[in-house]
């Protein structure tokens, strides 16, 4: 397969500090496991931000519903640790109807300010045609949201004024944003050296993957293929991103 004809292999410095913000657990490890166990090994401190608990995934009948939010968040937690992830933070939004509001706006805004990253990951505020799954309604609420918050909420110091009143939570600028499952990859992250590591922290996600038998097979083939977009040679495994940078 040829090289797609923007897709950049090359390496981006690391940061000190970098947030998370998908809709679901589990979206951080489908999207970009690999990525971040990559980030975690260049010594980049990463926290998650999940804004959902899940609630309304999982494949088990016989597993209470209102046990769901807890397995899930437990889940994450594991799969975090199991990358190196050690700060997991979740914001208790009901799975299944998220929506861009003000109040979601409010809420990522606060955790960039408490964690003040350099670098941000998020999901695709617009819908992917080709991977119609990758753009579950959440991710786009959840990305579109954590948009707003990075420009022009966060940075903002007459935006969500009560952040700094009640909180003493001053502005900030993130600079860059990573973007899984858009429609307009522009970079590609060789992860052949994390691709197990993304499989543990999948598998931590039990209540969503241990029905998947071929959840090894599927992920090195999305992988790979990835990698041969990218125009990295056989056997090599990626992840792609739309990479932003916001001065
Ligand atoms: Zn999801």
């Amino acid at each position: 397969m040829a090289a797609e004809p923007n897709l950049s292999i090359e390496p981006v410095p690391p940061v000190e500090r970098a947030l998370v913000v998908t809709a679901h657990p589990d979206d951080v490890d489908f999207g970009a496991g690999g990525t971040v166990a990559h980030w975690v090994s260049q010594g980049t401190a990463v926290t998650y931000c999940v804004i959902t608990d899940g609630d309304a995934g999982g494949f088990d009948p016989d597993v209470p519903r209102s046990q769901i939010p807890e397995i899930r968040r437990a889940e994450q937690i594991a799969a975090g640790e199991s990358l190196g992830v050690a700060d997991v933070r979740f914001l208790g939004y009901r799975d299944g109807s998220l929506t861009v509001t003000m109040g979601l706006r409010r809420d990522i805004s606060r955790v960039i300010r408490q964690v003040r990253p350099e670098r941000m990951l998020i999901q695709s505020p617009e819908r992917n045609w080709q991977r119609i799954q990758a753009s579950h309604p959440d991710h786009l609420a959840a990305g579109e949201a954590a948009l707003c918050a990075i420009y022009p909420d966060a940075r903002n110091p007459f935006a969500h004024t009560e952040l700094l009143a009640d909180e003493g939570l001053v502005d900030w600028v993130v600079p860059e944003v990573w973007i899984m499952a858009g429609p307009q990859p522009t970079h590609a992250v060789d992860v052949t050296d994390f691709v197990d590591a993304k499989l543990t922290a999948l598998r931590a996600h039990a209540s969503q993957t241990a029905h998947m038998n071929d959840l090894d097979e599927r992920i090195r083939g999305w992988l790979s293929g990835a990698a041969a977009q990218a125009g990295l040679p056989e056997g090599r495994y990626a992840e792609t991103f739309q990479l932003i940078h916001i001065s």
